[in-house]
């Protein structure tokens, strides 16, 4: 199977080279192919995505994405909307032994990845700045469904979906009764919908009501960075995004330039998000043991500087690769 690999910036390289390391421990038939986008690429080629790296990308079984920097719009937002990955999910677990604020959360944040305001729909007149905010049936349709059947397939009780429909009656709206249609052919996931400001306050007071949440595009990277400082913060935090024909791989963090190039980043969101990727490739027995090792490594307090400890980022690596 052809693995499309973007480094990219920043921490993005390092925490890269410390998941292929582990993955590389279970002898799997991967052929991680490299290639480059990002700030870095820019500067080199005057392409933030490079033509050859969203061909590759079409042709490889999943693509494997660190982190781009300021040209994170270009890169990973474009990347979404060239392969239609409309579905990003997030969970947001806690990991056994994290010092965190809810050690028992268990969130799975599902997002709409291809409309919303950041489809980049910008204008400025003069002293006045606009952006367009597009939510359509279709996609809402689609996602509302995504989340039900992840919700279905992981054995989950419950789904909420979070809105603004009483400010933005029209896009907020459509997405909630599009939802709310969507639930009726679950009638044995329970539904339920807050107003997004009220869910953050739920969030940081009882994130324990939340089970699987379905929400637009903007909320979606907000709130996931919220339940992500929940359960120990950015360097715990995996995600994939999902398509019909697609599916690419990245961590929640971006390229984090203020620790970059001192090997301190934690790897652990980058080697969750590459036992994501085994699973969409039917590697579940190698994904779950390398989840397995990574958790009692933390467990036994084999820590970076993020959540607490002293290792470097390699350093953790090889001992989670140890343990395979
Ligand atoms: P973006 O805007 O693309 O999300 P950013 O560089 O502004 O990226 P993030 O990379 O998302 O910010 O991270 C915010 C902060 O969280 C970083 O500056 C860093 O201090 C911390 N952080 C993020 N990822 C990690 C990690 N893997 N290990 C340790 N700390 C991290």
């Amino acid at each position: 199977m052809r693995i499309a690999v973007i480094p990219g910036d920043g921490i993005g390289k390092e925490v890269m080279e410390a998941a292929i390391f582990v993955m590389d421990r279970m002898n799997l038939p991967l052929k991680y192919e490299f290639y480059e986008a990002g700030d870095e690429c820019l500067k080199k080629y005057g392409k933030a995505l490079p033509d050859e790296t969203l061909e590759a990308c079409k042709k490889s079984d999943a693509v494997l994405f660190g982190a781009a920097g300021e040209t994170a719009a270009d890169v990973i937002v474009r990347l979404r909307q060239e392969l239609q990955t409309y579905a990003n999910v997030r969970p947001a677990r806690a990991l056994r032994g994290v010092n965190c604020l809810y050690p028992k959360t268990d969130i799975l944040i599902v997002r709409e990845n291809t409309e919303c305001l950041y489809l980049g729909l910008e204008f400025q007149i003069g002293d006045v700045a606009e952006a367009i905010r597009v939510i359509s049936k279709k996609a809402s349709e689609r996602i509302a469904r995504f989340a039900f059947e992840l919700a279905k397939k992981e054995g989950r009780r419950k789904v909420t979906a979070l809105h603004k429909a009483n400010v933005m009656k029209k896009t907020c709206g459509l997405f909630r009764d599009v939802c709310k249609e969507v639930a009726k052919n679950y009638p044995e996931i329970e539904f339920n919908e807050y107003y997004i400001d009220a869910a953050c306050m739920y969030m940081v007071m009882d994130p324990y009501r939340f089970d699987v949440i379905v929400t637009t595009n903007m909320f979606g990277d907000i709130v996931s960075d919220l339940a992500a400082g929940l359960v120990g913060g950015l360097g715990l935090a995996p995600s994939a995004n999902i398509g019909d024909k697609y599916a690419i791989f990245e961590p929640v963090h971006g390229a984090a330039f203020d620790i970059a190039g001192k090997g301190i980043a934690n790897p652990t969101a980058m080697i969750l998000t590459a036992c994501m990727m085994l699973k969409h490739l039917k590697y579940l027995e190698e994904a779950k043991r390398i989840e397995k090792a990574l958790e009692d490594a933390i467990y036994e307090g084999y820590r970076t500087r993020d959540i607490g400890g002293n290792m470097k980022t390699m350093e953790f690596a090889r001992e989670v690769a140890r343990r395979l």
